[in-house]
């Protein structure tokens, strides 16, 4: 078991789940961050501070077909453990529907 973060996260990035995280194991793109399956030891704290609801475990319905995206991207996109300032326009994008068709980009995080 592992958990998952789905495409309620894209383009609102909040980071509130990369602070608790016990394992440091949120990988960060452009406009999503994602977990890495293997690495997630499936405390589940991260769950409740996701304000989007983006993070579930992969037991639940329809989260299991994220767990080989969120694998792929979290061996190419940067390690992120401490939190950010949200996107811009986050609150506007939070309740948008067909994000991975609309917004998804896919590249890791611009580095500093
Ligand atoms: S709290 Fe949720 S929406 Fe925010 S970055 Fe983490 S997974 Fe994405
Ligand atoms: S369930 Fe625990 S280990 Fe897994 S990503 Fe969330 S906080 Fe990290």
């Amino acid at each position: 078991m592992t958990y998952i973060v789905n495409d309620k996260c894209i383009s609102c990035k909040y980071t509130d789940c990369v602070e608790v995280c016990p394992v440091d194991c949120f990988y960060e793109g452009e406009n999503m961050l994602v977990i890495h399956p293997d690495e997630c030891i499936d405390c589940g704290v991260c769950e409740p501070e996701c304000p989007p609801e983006a993070i579930l475990p992969d037991t639940e319905a329809g989260a299991g077909e994220w767990v080989n995206f969120n694998l792929e991207k979290s061996l190419i996109w940067p390690n992120i453990t401490e939190r950010r300032d949200p996107l811009p326009g986050a609150e506007d994008n939070l309740d948008k529907t067909n994000k991975f068709q609309n917004l998804f980009i896919d590249k890791p995080a611009p580095q500093n």
